[in-house]
């Protein structure tokens, strides 16, 4: 059975996955890459550059750099820096994979295999773009540090199962990740609730909104019209449930019951981790953390690299019981076995 999966993956990697979506350049096709690290460095790959209207080839490992660039502060340690370059190489393979095994077509992308828009794949910036956004006294620095992160982690994945991942992470979590299932639809084994410490260094650990009693009624009333506001204000949130991460899970406002994820939505909320105080007019949300919280926690890779971790360690902390490998090692296992 075990051997039947192996194949099926494998199959998958060679026959759909490779020749589809990562294509080698055709001035290399002369010369076979003596390595597996040469063989990544040669794979392209097809960006819709959302902001631009445009699709453009280019190298798989120069994308990725731009993926890095624009995720995470190139302030950041060196080692959480590969940790978001390996999750985020494991993020496209992921996604394009699914993609094409479950025949899903994306109208969004315009034929590329990956688009710029951070709400629908992962943000990207141009090397020209992000040299501009760290100005003169740290752009080569930075560039330095990102090339390496990448450079030093090709062609390694983090997987389940001998499969990738789906690699999601975050800006910064409440001090706790959250479970898969209480933020999206499904249960997924790697994507626990685990412990993230040093999340105080974000910028956007806390944050508060206050508006109107008013506003607050007709935000609520607009996605739930039955919702009846009576009595004291002080009385309107029912009742709540937290997740183990520490989030709302639910809460009942009105009579009417909403998610955590939902109220974070329609507050435009930095996340599902927040209170609501009613103060006669006056609707406060104090929050904690910034994201989905799911998976790995940005500001909290940075505090484990600074306290000496490894990336590998840093992706094994934020996804339980995965293997960092070699995409090429693990394959060619699967064609031994
Ligand atoms: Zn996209």
């Amino acid at each position: 059975m075990k051997q039947i999966g192996y194949a099926v993956i494998f199959l998958m990697f060679v026959i759909i996955f490779i020749p589809l979506v990562l294509v080698k350049g055709c001035s290399q096709s002369s010369t076979q890459p003596k390595t597996k690290k040469a063989e990544e460095t040669q794979l392209t790959i097809k960006v819709y550059i959302t902001e631009e209207d445009k699709v453009v080839e280019m190298n798989f490992n120069e994308y990725l750099k731009g993926v890095v660039a624009a995720e995470m502060p190139a302030s950041f340690h060196i080692e959480a820096l590969k940790a978001q370059a390996v999750a985020a190489r494991t993020y496209v393979y992921h996604r394009l994979i699914n993609n094409e095994k479950n025949g899903i077509d994306v109208p969004e992308h315009k034929g590329a295999d990956i688009c710029t828009n951070p709400a629908h794949c992962k943000a990207w910036i141009s090397k020209k773009k992000a040299l501009e956004k760290w100005g003169l006294l740290s752009s080569g620095k930075y560039w330095d540090k990102i090339n390496k992160a990448v450079d030093e982690t090709t062609d390694m994945i983090i997987t389940y199962e001998h499969e990738p991942i789906d690699a999601v992470f975050h800006s910064t979590s409440s001090g706790r990740t959250e479970n898969s299932e209480e933020v999206w639809a499904n249960t997924i084994p790697y994507l626990r609730s685990v412990i993230s410490e040093g999340e105080e260094a974000s910028p956007k650990f806390t944050s508060k909104l206050e508006i109107t009693l008013t506003e607050f009624k007709e935000k609520l009333s607009s996605v739930r019209p039955e919702i009846k506001f009576e009595g004291n204000p002080g009385d309107f949130i029912e009742k709540f449930e937290k997740t183990e991460g520490g989030s709302i899970k639910t809460i009942r406002i009105g009579g009417c019951d909403f998610k955590g994820t939902e109220i974070r939505k329609i507050f435009e909320l930095n996340s599902a981790n927040f209170t609501i105080t009613i103060d006669n007019d006056k609707v406060v949300f104090n929050v904690k953390g910034n994201g989905h919280g799911v998976g790995m926690s940005q500001y909290g890779a940075n505090y484990l690299a600074q306290q000496g971790k490894y990336y590998e360690e840093i992706l094994k902390h934020y996804y339980k019981d995965v293997e960092i490998v070699k995409m090429s090692e693990e394959l060619n296992a699967k064609i031994k076995n």
